[in-house]
């Protein structure tokens, strides 16, 4: 039988997890996830996982940068979802014509862990509501209006900050991440999961950004076309969270044979969905991504819920992982939430 040693990356990851991540889940979860936890995580590499490596990244393939967040998110879902949002910033400046000012600024101290970054965007997927507006002013772009979700304030270095533009432009820019004119933090935001992340509220008055931080100005309708598989591929956390939640179910029979059979469908859903993901025409097969996000879901909640229902009423003590792996699998059913994925979602959920 020959065996393939996992990628070096994927190794870090388990021994970051195994050492450090899992062991202190529990009080980071109910306090917040400390510096120490993020410069271990840049030490590690793994914020570089998908850089290329002419800039000092990893330039390693989707497969790998998966496993990876499978594995941190299992371990302490607070965590990995302060260094996620890193990867779309440097997804985004990878993409970037070579010589643009923020890419060569920047991509190599985010590939190399120098630099943390954050994003704040999620408020442009939404067609109905324009929560920031974006103009140009001076040279610059001017933002004005209140960013509803930043995660990682305090932990970060910078900001991938977008908004809207009356010609219903979308505009991403790189900003500190730290309070300056024109940029004012909420306090940390209390919540029923994830509080531990940092998140803040954040509202712009004003805030003017040099025209070299600009990453990227597109029309709002081209962007929602690229955006559209981003969101409605599975994310690896809730595969990550959901075998966190089936490694703590017991030995009795009872327990190994739920495990067994979840395990099995997590499996098959799992090749599947990143079957799709790794698909050369990222904007075909949606509603069968989406389906296959809604059914990761469904065995995320049942994984979860057979984590609590094995440990009984003491899996709802605080000190319990199973109270925690549910309420992270909670907030991942809204995380990265768009108008598609939240109609398929409440469809499958009415039995359509
Ligand atoms: C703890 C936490 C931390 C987060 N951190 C970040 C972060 O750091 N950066 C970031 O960019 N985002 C962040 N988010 C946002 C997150 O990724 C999701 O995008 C968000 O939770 C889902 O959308 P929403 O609640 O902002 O908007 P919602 O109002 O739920 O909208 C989501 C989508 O559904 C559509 N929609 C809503 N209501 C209706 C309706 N009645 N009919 C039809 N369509 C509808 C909207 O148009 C939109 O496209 C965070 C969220 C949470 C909970």
């Amino acid at each position: 039988m020959t065996t393939t040693a996992p990628h070096p990356l994927v190794a870090g990851a388990r021994r970051l997890a195994d050492g450090l991540l899992a062991p202190s889940a529990q009080h980071v979860d109910q306090h917040v996830v400390p510096a120490s936890h993020i410069d271990a995580v840049r030490r590690s590499g793994l914020l570089g996982v998908c850089a290329p490596e002419e800039y000092g990244g990893a330039g390693a393939p989707d497969p790998v940068a998966r496993e990876v967040a499978e594995i941190l998110a299992g371990a302490c879902c607070s965590t990995w979802f302060v260094q996620t949002q890193h990867h779309t910033p440097v997804r985004l400046l990878t993409k970037a014509e070579p010589g643009l000012p923020a890419r060569e600024r920047l991509l190599r101290p985010l590939a190399t862990g120098e630099l943390l970054a954050g994003i704040a965007y999620a408020h442009v997927r939404s067609a109905s509501r324009t929560p920031v507006r974006a103009a140009t002013e001076r040279g610059g772009v001017r933002f004005d209006g209140t960013v509803p979700w930043y995660t990682g304030w305090g932990l970060n270095d910078v900001m991938l900050l977008a908004g809207v533009t009356e010609a219903d432009e979308v505009v991403f820019a790189f900003v500190d991440a730290r309070e300056q004119p024109g940029l004012r933090p909420s306090p940390p935001l209390r919540l029923a999961a994830l509080t531990a992340a940092r998140t803040v509220s954040v509202k712009l008055d004003a805030l003017w950004v040099p025209g070299d931080a600009v990453v990227l100005r597109t029309p709002r309708e081209e962007f929602a076309r690229l955006d559209l598989p981003r969101s409605t591929n599975t994310s690896p956390a809730v595969f990550g969270v959901a075998r966190a939640a089936l490694d703590l179910l017991g030995d009795t029979p009872d327990e190994r044979r739920t495990a067994d059979a979840l395990r099995a469908r997590l499996d098959e859903v799992r090749t599947r969905a990143y079957a799709l993901a790794d698909h050369p025409v990222p904007h075909e097969h949606v509603e069968e991504r989406l389906a296959l996000r809604t059914r990761a879901y469904d065995l995320l909640r049942a994984a979860t819920a057979a984590a609590v229902v094995s440990g009984g009423g003491r899996a709802t003590s605080l000190d319990s992982p199973a109270q925690r792996l549910a309420r992270e699998g909670m907030f991942l059913l809204v995380q990265g939430q768009t108008a598609p994925v939240r109609e398929a979602h409440l469809a499958a959920l009415a039995g359509l």
